[in-house]
């Protein structure tokens, strides 16, 4: 069962959406009759999933990583052993980004316009640590950042793998060493005085 979003978020969630609405991607909402998406999961984890935007699943039941590179981001969850309450997962962009019906990735300009909404929202779920999944989110942080690394983000750290997708068309396979290192960051956290600084 999903944990409920508490009465920390929404005051936050309603800003985001009304931010969300004012934005150029709200049309591809309107036109399929979807939904803006926004995160899912706790509101006090230990570790927040960032991907990118809505796919077609997700802009039609409104939750974020629920079609097909959901399903194996709930298998890398489950293999690293969070529970429910551990894990938030959220995206750098809330709305599918679409052109001519056909889903593309956000540009930069979408992803800077949701970026301050993207650090309030970490900010408020404040994780001990951020998985960027793909180069849309790291772009928010360090684009620099590479496969399994560690960075540091104020009191953060920050950790980065390619996105499910990537993954999905490689087989489904390729991610075991790199969740080995999410796992150990996870369950040691004497690693952080070799982390390297974000600047
Ligand atoms: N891919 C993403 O980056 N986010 C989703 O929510 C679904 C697929």
């Amino acid at each position: 069962m999903e944990v409920l979003e508490s009465e920390k978020l929404s005051p936050f969630k309603k800003k985001y959406f009304e931010h969300a609405k004012k934005s150029s991607l709200y049309k591809n909402v309107l036109n399929t009759n979807g939904n803006i998406v926004f995160g899912r999961g706790s509101d006090n984890p230990r570790v927040v999933f960032i991907g990118e935007a809505p796919g077609q699943e997700e802009n039609k039941q409104g939750r974020p990583f629920v079609g097909r590179s959901g399903k194996l981001l709930d298998k890398w969850i489950e293999e690293i052993g969070l529970e429910k309450k551990d894990f938030t997962v959220i995206n750098v962009v809330p709305i599918i980004p679409l052109d001519n019906n056909s889903i593309r990735k956000p540009t930069d300009e979408e992803i800077k316009y949701f970026l301050p909404f993207t650090e309030k929202y970490l900010e408020l779920l404040a994780p001990e640590v951020i998985v960027l999944m793909g180069r849309s989110a790291a772009s928010i942080f360090d684009n620099s950042i590479s496969l399994g690394e560690i960075k540091h983000w104020k009191t953060t750290k920050l950790f980065f793998i390619y996105h499910p997708s990537y993954y999905l068309r490689n087989g489904g396979r390729g991610f075991e060493n790199t969740l080995i290192k999410l796992k150990d960051l996870l369950q040691d956290t004497s690693k952080q005085a070799g982390l390297k600084q974000f600047e």
